[in-house]
């Protein structure tokens, strides 16, 4: 397969290797980089992928965009990053869960950070180069990056976080590591986060000083990675259905890199019939699918609090995917929103009829999935997108089933650590005394 280069999505910069997009994260100018083709994969390792392991899945789908990594200093890398399995569960009788949450910090973004953190190791020791990574996170970002990347030499860490709005146990996860791992506490929204990120990448004083680059979902080190797992459902559940129906996929979303990523699998050959973007009360994308008008909105605040983007920068990714033609799009892609009655509804009635507790995030997917079945009477397998344990919102969990359920003991150990940040107000000045401190 030929080997992909990557390009901004504006074209001021082309022809850059995976190593330079992973490492510089956003453009100069603000924007996002993309690859400057989707690879289709050929036709015989298509059909083989159900005979492979996991982690020779993650091979074969990566291997053409990280052409400069061998293939088995690849598979080592793959192996060290995705430590847990990823299995496929049935929650009813054309549903199923495809459980991301069994890594290090209970949510899927494990995947992408684990991945990103060793392959920039990777080409950090072939150079000897230091970095600092700096993130915006409205939840579970954060907490993947700090403990993807902690105790990595040559690596600082700086994650902003909106104060008062992620929950007790998100903040303990970013907030107790120390070491190279930075917490700073934002009087203000995600969507303030996110600004200043992009304010501080756009600094060359703080570039150049601290050779800053980012970890977002917009740094394609985590998105591309997360293909892998498409490939990997869509083989397990033809491995449990000889019918080898197409499924459809339901993707919690927010910032929709991991929509994004399964778009990357389709477009590779992977036999997806077609996503859905579950959202919650923060409408952008289902707006846009609709009206064909993107309007970005101040992000508002829901139980499943990892899905509140107001305006999810990925959106770009996909509309230079589509060449910006809303009706190529709304092909692939059909987009609900769910709201939170419906979350706490849809955590009893999954718990009643299959005994499951899941998470709000994936509840929203799952209330989507139902919403699909019941309304256009579909009856192909769906399956959903499990984005975090449940055991991460002890609260939501208690207000939707009456009982608490111990959270697993790797939290709880967590929770009775000390909790160290740097509180800043909403402003870029603070946070580059931060940075260069
Ligand atoms: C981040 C997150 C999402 C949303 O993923 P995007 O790639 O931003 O769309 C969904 N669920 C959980 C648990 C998350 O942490």
């Amino acid at each position: 397969m030929a080997a992909v280069n990557y390009r901004s999505i504006d074209g001021a910069e082309s022809a850059l290797s995976f190593r330079e997009v992973l490492l510089r994260g956003i453009a100069s100018n603000g924007s996002l980089y993309v690859p400057t083709e989707i690879p289709r994969l050929p036709e015989q390792t298509l059909h083989h992928l159900e005979r492979l392991s996991y982690h020779d899945t993650g091979k074969e789908i990566l291997n053409s965009y990280l052409p400069d990594i061998d293939e088995t200093r690849l598979r080592e890398i793959l192996q060290k990053a995705w430590d847990f399995p990823i299995p496929l569960s049935q929650i009813d009788e054309n549903l199923y869960l495809l459980e991301l949450y069994h890594g290090p910090t209970l949510a899927f973004k494990d995947v992408g950070a684990r991945f990103m953190a060793h392959t920039m190791s990777h080409y950090l020791r072939e150079n000897n180069l230091a970095v600092a990574i700096i993130v915006a996170t409205s939840g579970d970002t954060g907490s993947a990056v700090a403990h993807g990347f902690f105790g990595v030499p040559n690596i600082s860490v700086f994650v902003l976080y909106p104060s008062g709005r992620v929950s007790a146990l998100q903040e303990q996860q970013m907030t107790t590591l120390g070491g190279n791992i930075h917490a700073v506490e934002v009087r203000g929204t995600f969507d303030d986060c996110q600004r200043l990120v992009k304010q501080s990448l756009a600094d060359t004083e703080v570039k150049q000083r601290r050779n800053l680059t980012t970890a977002n979902s917009i740094n394609l080190g985590r998105l591309i990675p997360q293909a892998s797992y498409y490939a990997w459902a869509v083989a397990q559940l033809h491995g449990l259905r000889p019918d080898r129906v197409k499924p459809h996929i339901v993707v919690p979303s927010g910032n929709i890199g991991n929509l994004t990523a399964g778009v990357y699998a389709r477009r590779m050959g992977i036999p997806i019939r077609s996503f859905v973007a579950a959202t919650n009360a923060n409408t952008a994308v289902p707006e846009y699918l609709e009206s064909g008008r993107y309007r970005p909105r101040p992000s508002i605040p829901s139980l499943s609090n990892a899905m509140d983007v107001g305006d999810p920068s990925n959106l770009a990714r996909l509309r230079f995917l589509t060449n910006d033609d809303v009706r190529q799009l709304r092909k692939e892609i059909t987009a609900l929103s769910v709201t939170d009655d419906e979350t706490i509804e849809e955590i009893r009635y999954t718990y009643e009829s299959s005994g499951r507790v899941i998470d709000p995030h994936t509840a929203v997917g799952v209330s989507a999935a139902r919403r699909v079945v019941r309304e256009l009477n579909e009856l192909r397998p769906i399956i959903v997108m499990a984005t975090a344990h449940p055991g991460k919102f002890p609260e939501v969990i208690e207000r939707a089933l009456g009982t608490t359920f111990p959270p697993p003991e790797s939290l709880q150990r967590v929770m009775m650590l000390p909790k160290i940040s740097t509180v800043i107000p909403a402003d870029y000045p603070p946070l580059k005394d931060v940075l260069l401190s």
